[in-house]
């Protein structure tokens, strides 16, 4: 016989001693704790190894593979355990790589799956909760205590013509009050308005008499800013135009007015003031809210806040919006929202409700 070949049980023990060496840190994949894999990315890798283990030791080119051959060459014997003996180890080796297979793809499917799941039971992320603006909680105070007397709210453009913002008010061209009131110019001429009686006047053109309506908004005036002057502010005036409107109507309204915002032993008091739209025209204080009158920080000690201008309805500001002012008259107030707000929080800079710092404002909610 030629080709000498070794002990053919000895290549199959040295095969399968082989294997068992580097199958060794497979082995443990297959106990109760998962072998220690710490991360999918750990196990897949750990997976491809084992394919790669398995073609070297069972494979073609394996020595398994090359003992089988020798099987028929043995003497005949011996044929039968050694056919025997080649089989064993070469279930023991796909066996062995099997389970270890079987352990790492469940692994990496149970990874998979909490990967890619949702747990639903986590308490989602609310998104943060904004809350009104304390001018616009102001603006809505104001506007409930009218609508409950039967005003209507009216709201309108920001950009008016020189008509609507002077002319119709009774300032004409040349007149010194347009200088306390001067706003904003576009270069086609027309002007931010400097105070929503410009709503008045289109909503009497449009309604006409009978009216009752307050119009709360954004003015403008060309102010330097300061602690108690802001260039841009909100103003509420309100217009109330019937038969017979007099002067006791507009103290009966707005006394009404601040016993509703500021508790029912407010008192009012006017005095006699000047401004083109109205006349006679008067200012409006109440009694502070702090002191009750007494004298305090907020009502500068002399116990008394001011509310705004207010007046009888001038007849050229009714002629202009086509009502005739031998059958009707009305009364006109406008009061700063701002101002009020700020007296109310004790703010020492109006500028502060402007400057949008949510540190400020949240404590307003
Ligand atoms: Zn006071």
């Amino acid at each position: 016989m030629t080709g000498q070949v070794n002990d053919p049980v000895k290549e199959v023990e040295s095969a399968r001693e082989a294997f068992e060496r580097e199958f060794e840190r497979f082995a443990r994949f297959t106990s109760e704790a998962g072998g220690g894999l710490s991360s999918l990315k750990d196990a897949e890798s750990e997976l491809r190894g084992l394919a790669e283990l398995r073609v070297r030791h069972a494979g073609k080119k394996s020595a398994i593979a090359a003992a089988k051959k020798l099987i028929g060459r043995v003497p005949a014997e011996q044929r039968a355990s050694f056919g025997q003996l080649v089989q064993t180890a070469e279930a023991h080796i796909t066996d062995s790589v099997n389970a270890a297979e079987l352990a790492l793809k469940t692994f990496i499917e149970t990874a998979r799956t909490a990967r890619e799941s949702i747990d639903v039971t986590i308490p989602g992320r609310r998104p943060r909760a904004g809350h009104l603006h304390p001018i616009t909680l102001m603006r809505q105070r104001i506007e409930d205590i009218f609508v409950s007397l039967g005003y209507a709210v009216e709201d309108d453009r920001e950009i008016e013509t020189d008509f609507y913002n002077f002319d119709a008010l009774n300032i004409p061209e040349g007149h010194p009050a347009r200088d306390p009131q001067d706003t904003f110019y576009t270069t086609q001429g027309h002007a931010l308005r400097s105070q929503t009686s410009t709503v008045q006047i289109h909503a009497m053109q449009r309604r006409g008499a009978p009216v009752r309506m307050i119009a709360p908004g954004r003015v403008f005036r060309r102010d330097t800013p300061d602690p108690t002057h802001n260039p841009m502010f909100y103003q509420v005036e309100g217009l109330c135009v019937d038969r017979g409107i007099t002067m006791a109507h507009l103290k009966g309204t707005l006394a009404e007015f601040v016993h509703r915002l500021f508790g029912p032993e407010t008192r009012t008091r006017f005095r006699p003031s000047y401004f083109p739209f109205t006349e006679p025209s008067a200012e409006v204080d109440y009694s502070c809210f702090n002191c009750s009158g007494d004298g305090c920080r907020i009502c500068k000690w002399s116990g008394w806040i001011e509310l705004g201008g207010s007046g009888m309805v001038h007849p050229n500001v009714l002629r202009a919006a086509h009502v005739d002012p031998e059958e009707f008259t009305g009364f006109a107030f406008g009061l700063g929202i701002d101002r009020t707000c700020a007296r109310i929080y004790e703010l020492d800079d109006i500028r502060l409700l402007f400057e949008n710092d949510v540190r400020f404002l949240e404590q307003f909610r």
